[in-house]
């Protein structure tokens, strides 16, 4: 599934492609891509408004309309948006076309139809209840202790729960909790002040270089150019497939479930307290 670092990549390489151009068509080739309003208020409000803007908060891409209104796109587990022209094939699995002037277009790719979008004239309706986002300056190790206490949920259900924090997923999860050397099972409220310092640091870096790497290509994430995000290459235990040993201390990386997703980690690395 798409994380920040992926859904961030998205929004950066789409901007210079579609901001400041104006919607001339809208092809829903699977009505159940829009959420809200109806599929056909949906397009006939969309035709005729310029995208002035796109921004990210979580995994939800937000693109302004000079009409006010916002429209707000979830890829779920396996949509991608890709940029083409008219004279170009629609990918496989395309969903809906969003036609732009100037021949641009924005191809909504889902395999599995799981991808949403709305159209609102208040954002808060849809990301109003959203935790804090991870790299704004306002997360601070602090922020992160006061949401810890009293939370006796495991921390990798927390850090992968949208309304304590936003944007993190399984993957980033376990590499944060890795490189802060903390077990998936620890409750959010055991964790140390230096432990809690520790991952707020892992937190931020890992989705940092993840940035800087376009994003992981697992699964079926591509850039909005059809590019592949290089960004999996620095994992040290995520996506873990079998075999495969700690890269600090060679022990065999266990997978554990926690709250039904699986949870890669080195056990002698995060140990249980
Ligand atoms: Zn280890």
């Amino acid at each position: 599934m798409p994380e920040l670092p992926e859904v961030e990549t998205i929004k950066n390489e789409l901007l210079p492609h579609i901001v400041g151009h104006r919607i001339t068509g809208i092809t829903l080739f699977w009505d159940g891509i829009v959420r809200q309003p109806s599929a056909e208020e949906f397009c006939s409000r969309l035709i005729g408004q310029e995208i002035t803007g796109v921004a990210r908060r979580g995994k939800y891409l937000i693109f302004s309309l000079n009409s006010g209104n916002l429209l707000i796109i979830h890829l779920k587990m396996t949509g991608s948006l890709l940029i083409g022209q008219d004279s170009s094939e629609p990918p496989k699995y395309t969903r809906a076309i969003i036609r732009l002037d100037k021949d641009t277009n924005i191809y909504f790719r889902d395999p599995r139809k799981l991808g949403v979008m709305w159209l609102v004239e208040n954002k808060n309706a849809i990301v109003g209840k959203l935790g804090p986002e991870p790299l704004e300056a306002d997360f601070t190790p602090q922020l992160l202790a006061q949401r810890l206490n009293n939370r006796t949920a495991p921390i990798k259900a927390l850090l992968c729960d949208q309304g304590f924090i936003a944007g993190i997923g399984n993957m980033y999860a376990d590499e944060a909790l890795f490189a802060a050397g903390i077990h998936p099972l620890r409750s959010g409220k055991s964790l140390s002040p230096e432990e809690v310092e520790y991952l707020h640091h892992a937190i931020r870096q890992i989705l940092w270089s993840a940035i800087g790497n376009k994003g992981a290509s697992v699964d079926t994430y591509i850039r909005p150019g059809g590019e592949l995000g290089t960004a999996h290459f620095q994992f040290q235990v995520a996506h873990y497939l079998g075999g495969k040993f700690c890269p600090v201390c060679g022990t065999p990386i266990e997978r554990i479930p926690v709250r039904n997703r699986g949870s890669y980690f080195c056990p002698q690395c995060q140990p249980l307290p």
